[in-house]
């Protein structure tokens, strides 16, 4: 079995500006790295369908979806700013149905179980800071939250993990599933910083990891064992949702953390150990943030050779 990868071309139309660090280079940087390793021959490619407004509407309130709908700007050139980091061109409401239709194509692929156990979705924009009822830190809709809530609602599954070791906290997916004991939720994030969330969360089924910043890997290590892999195996998840994001590398001037291509190797065959034992080794992946070029291309590279799992 390999890997579905799957992407839209309208994820790379969506442009918030020259200088945006969320910038449409990220997704040719995985594609050129994963050519350049070989890599690209063990994945099977898949168009990323358009979410629906049923499937946005069991994490996202009608309202906030019809709002976002409305803020595409009426001229071509033209860019509504949502928040001040978050901005809408033309072309962000396609890639935003299809950044969230990807983790519903993952799931289904993997629930299938044919010919995938595991799905990396190459998608922007990014969505784990996208609540309710609200977008912001580049996000629109929730991606990997389309994604859970397809997999509990459409296949009936009672018990999804989602794990997001993007250095930002995924505060739109604590939003969307604080007190929902169905989703376990595990964030690891730098604090004090952006999105100033999740140092005192308390839900039972919310396990937030805040660490200083320059926490590197064997500190990042020792506390998603410490934390997380023992409530992980209690939880029994029957499939692994993954924020990945990327901003948390060394090289990455976003944060103050200083992981490496390793250490996110090391946390997708933690949780890939995990989908063995639990999930019938489903596991579906969803690009969040990374923004330096060559460190996204190499840590995505890293995170996908193991998905594939050298089998
Ligand atoms: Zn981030």
């Amino acid at each position: 079995m390999n890997l579905a990868y799957i992407s839209h071309h309208a994820c790379q139309d969506h442009d918030m500006g020259k200088h945006h660090p969320e910038s449409p280079e990220r997704l040719h940087a995985i594609q050129d790295r994963l050519i350049a390793s070989g890599m690209e021959m063990l994945v099977t490619h898949y168009d990323a369908p358009e979410a629906s407004f049923d499937q946005l509407n069991r994490v996202h309130d009608a309202d906030y979806i019809r709002l976002i709908e409305r803020s595409r700007p009426k001229e071509d050139r033209g860019v509504n700013w949502i928040d001040g980091d978050t901005a809408m061109c033309r072309a962000t409401w396609p890639a935003a149905l299809h950044s969230a239709g990807a983790a519903i194509l993952g799931v289904d692929l993997v629930m299938e179980g044919k010919k995938h156990h595991a799905a990396f979705c190459c998608v922007r924009p990014p969505g784990h800071h996208a609540g309710r009822r609200s977008a912001g830190g580049f996000c629109f809709f929730n991606n990997v939250a389309v994604g859970a809530a397809h997999a509990l609602e459409h296949h009936g599954l009672e018990r999804v993990l989602i794990v997001d070791f993007d250095v930002h906290h995924g505060n739109g997916t604590e939003d969307i599933f604080t007190g929902d004991e169905r989703v376990l939720f595990c964030s690891s994030f730098q604090h004090p910083f952006y999105p100033h969330s999740g140092a005192d969360t308390d839900a039972p089924n919310i396990i937030n990891l805040p660490l200083p910043s320059r926490t590197g890997g064997p500190e990042f290590r020792a506390a998603v064992e410490a934390a997380w892999l023992p409530r992980i195996e209690a939880f029994r998840p029957q499939l692994i949702v993954i924020s990945a994001g990327f901003d948390g590398h060394a090289e990455d001037d976003m944060s103050h953390f200083t992981l490496r291509e390793a250490d996110y190797a090391w946390i997708t065959r933690k949780l890939q150990e995990a989908a063995r034992r639990h999930a019938d080794e489903r596991i579906v992946s969803c690009l969040e943030g990374g923004y330096e070029l060559s460190p996204l291309g190499r840590s995505v590279s890293a995170h996908i050779d193991e998905l594939i799992g050298h089998a």
